[in-house]
């Protein structure tokens, strides 16, 4: 029998509505915003002319830099099931880069025992995600920029389909994801 797959599992984007809160927190209604960002700008990581802001100047803002911040973000709708799909078919990891910001490592480790208890570990704090590749590692992450590396270092990756990538037009996210998990896994074995 193969070994287990081992899966990697990005948090914000993935699990978490991370940029709802984001925008929150510096007083933009997501709803609205994030319903232009699908209409007029499907595919880009940050539409600045809708935003108004610079990128270093959204993801760096003083409100997103405190414990409270990253341990209070809500699960998206899917998440129970993505997880339950993702356990079924491997050792699943939390996989999540660190901010600049200290209270960024506690406030998504509070959240993780939040979810699953205190002696809760299967998590990596890194933003250097391609260091875990190779051929039994599955990245599922919403970011291009994590996910070409990964497979540059014969890991494989597995975009999750989110407005601000390639994949936007997806619909069942989860579908999608194990769709693809499976099939890669099949091809391995
Ligand atoms: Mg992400």
């Amino acid at each position: 029998m193969s070994q287990e797959p081992e899966i990697y599992l990005d948090m914000d984007g993935v699990c978490v509505d991370f940029i709802g809160a984001a925008m929150s927190a510096q007083g933009y209604d997501p709803d609205d915003y994030l319903r232009q960002w699908k209409q007029d700008h499907a595919g880009s990581l940050f539409p600045e002319p809708l935003m108004n802001k610079t990128p270093i100047e959204f993801f760096t803002h003083k409100n997103l830099q405190t414990k409270g911040f990253w341990a209070n973000l809500v699960p998206y709708p899917w998440f129970d099931q993505l997880f339950a799909e993702l356990d079924r078919l491997g050792h699943v990891l939390f996989l999540t880069a660190p901010t600049g910001a200290p209270g960024c490592v506690s406030g998504k480790q509070e959240w993780l025992i939040d979810q699953f208890g205190n002696d809760f570990h299967d998590f990596i704090f890194t933003r250097h995600k391609n260091r875990l590749a190779h051929p039994n590692a599955y990245l599922v992450d919403d970011m291009p920029f994590n996910i070409k590396p990964f497979n540059q270092r014969n890991g494989i990756g597995i975009l999750f389909p989110q407005i601000w990538n390639e994949l936007s037009h997806i619909e069942d996210r989860v579908a999608h994801v194990v769709d693809e998990l499976e099939r890669a896994i099949a091809k391995s074995d």
